[in-house]
């Protein structure tokens, strides 16, 4: 890892604005990890900032401390087929995560994780078929 890279999003933003950024990408996800669902308590750069990889939405994700640590500066699909826990809906989600496409994203975990899911409140998925179902 370089320094230089470790300061690098600091010196383009107020800490402040890093830190509400941060904590949405977390509310993408209900707080739970991109790849094995756990509380998420880290942003893990999908493309590690050693190999060039940037501080930017499309590649940074939220990782519980264990898959951070574990995955550490690995190609991240490599890592991760190899895990216990691998969800091929949660691969799909990382690839559109990096697309830039979060909606789609966050479809691709819900499915893989309906009640996890179920307490984000996102705008576009007020009206998710469980809940029709419910009141029928
Ligand atoms: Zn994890």
């Amino acid at each position: 890892m370089h320094n230089r890279d470790a300061v690098f999003l600091e010196d383009l933003c107020p800490k402040l604005r890093v830190r509400r950024w941060r904590k949405s990408l977390h509310g993408f996800t209900g707080e739970s990890c991109i790849y094995c669902g756990k509380p998420s308590e880290s942003i893990d750069h999908v493309l590690p900032r050693s190999k060039g990889g940037l501080s930017i939405t499309e590649n940074c994700v939220p990782a519980c401390l264990s898959c951070n640590g574990d995955k550490s500066d690995k190609e991240a699909f490599d890592w991760y087929r190899r895990q216990r826990f691998y969800d091929p809906r949660r691969a799909m989600a990382i690839r559109a995560w990096m697309d830039g496409d979060l909606r789609l994203a966050l479809r691709l975990l819900q499915w893989a994780q309906p009640d996890e899911m179920q307490k984000v409140k996102a705008s576009t998925e007020n009206k998710d078929q469980n809940w029709s179902l419910l009141v029928a």
